[in-house]
């Protein structure tokens, strides 16, 4: 019976482990910032990430910053609607809403919509501090800190320009998958330094497709940022990138349809 029982909890244990990373869409499609486009979504709404999960995308990425009273929050520019986030409280930015009425997400909330889905990945972005590369640190550490508070491991990956803010999720979070996005670092250097991949501008990978192929042989993943014409995303796939970045999600799931 006791046995039984174990069996029955290792079972349990292990389904729940495995569970989100078998289920999620293999497509390589990444929406940028949400699928905000074709809908006209604000960017980084939440509304704009479940557009994403609704079309299928492999991942919805987004971008987080951290307000003046430490509190993390979901938006592209340094500013919300007009307002500095690093030099801002969040009580502040209350005060402004997102065109469709939302107000700025923290990242708890984001994620806790996120985590309502087992498709669709979130590709965290440390938004590098403006104040300091310390603040960058301190925002990585947060980070990998809300995520675990909100058990969401499983649904993230990071992406980050900082590249001490990288090392520093690589440090408290050893399992986490994070990229880099400046594109000032070699595949070897990255593997190196113990990061899951690289996630570089599209030009920049035409300048260098040799690096698509060394990353892939050392075991890291490729990703491109932010290819929108189709001639880029068709040569990129021709490529075989791991993921493709990109605000035109519908039509990238259409090539990736048309080759299969
Ligand atoms: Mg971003």
């Amino acid at each position: 019976m006791r046995f039984t029982l174990f069996t029955i909890l290792a079972i349990f244990i292990a389904s729940s482990v495995s569970f989100a990373q078998k289920s999620f869409h293999k497509n390589k499609v990444i929406a940028h910032r949400g699928a905000w486009k074709a809908q006209s979504h604000p960017q980084n709404s939440i509304a704009s990430l479940k557009e994403a999960v609704k079309l299928g995308c492999e991942g919805s990425e987004f971008d987080v910053w951290m307000t003046s009273d430490g509190v993390l929050v979901v938006n592209h520019d340094a500013d919300f609607e007009g307002m500095e986030i690093e030099t801002s409280t969040y009580e502040e930015l209350l005060s402004k809403n997102h065109e469709n009425g939302e107000k700025i997400s923290t990242v708890e909330e984001y994620l806790k919509a996120g985590k309502k889905q087992k498709g669709t990945k979130l590709i965290f972005e440390i938004k590098p501090s403006k104040i300091s590369v310390k603040r960058s640190q301190e925002v990585a550490e947060k980070s990998v800190m809300a995520v675990k508070k909100m058990k969401a491991e499983k649904w993230v990956d990071y992406i980050t320009f900082s590249y001490e803010g990288g090392l520093k999720v690589i440090e408290l979070a050893p399992n986490a998958n994070v990229a880099y996005l400046t594109g000032n670092k070699t595949p070897a250097e990255l593997k190196e330094a113990g990061f899951f991949g690289f996630d570089y501008n599209i030009n920049l990978l035409k300048e260098n497709p040799h690096w698509i192929k060394e990353a892939q042989a050392l075991g890291l993943t490729v990703n491109a940022w932010t290819v929108n014409k189709e001639e880029d995303l068709r040569w990129l796939l021709d490529q075989n990138p791991d993921f493709v970045t990109t605000d035109e999600p519908e039509l990238l799931l259409k090539l990736i349809e048309e080759r299969q």
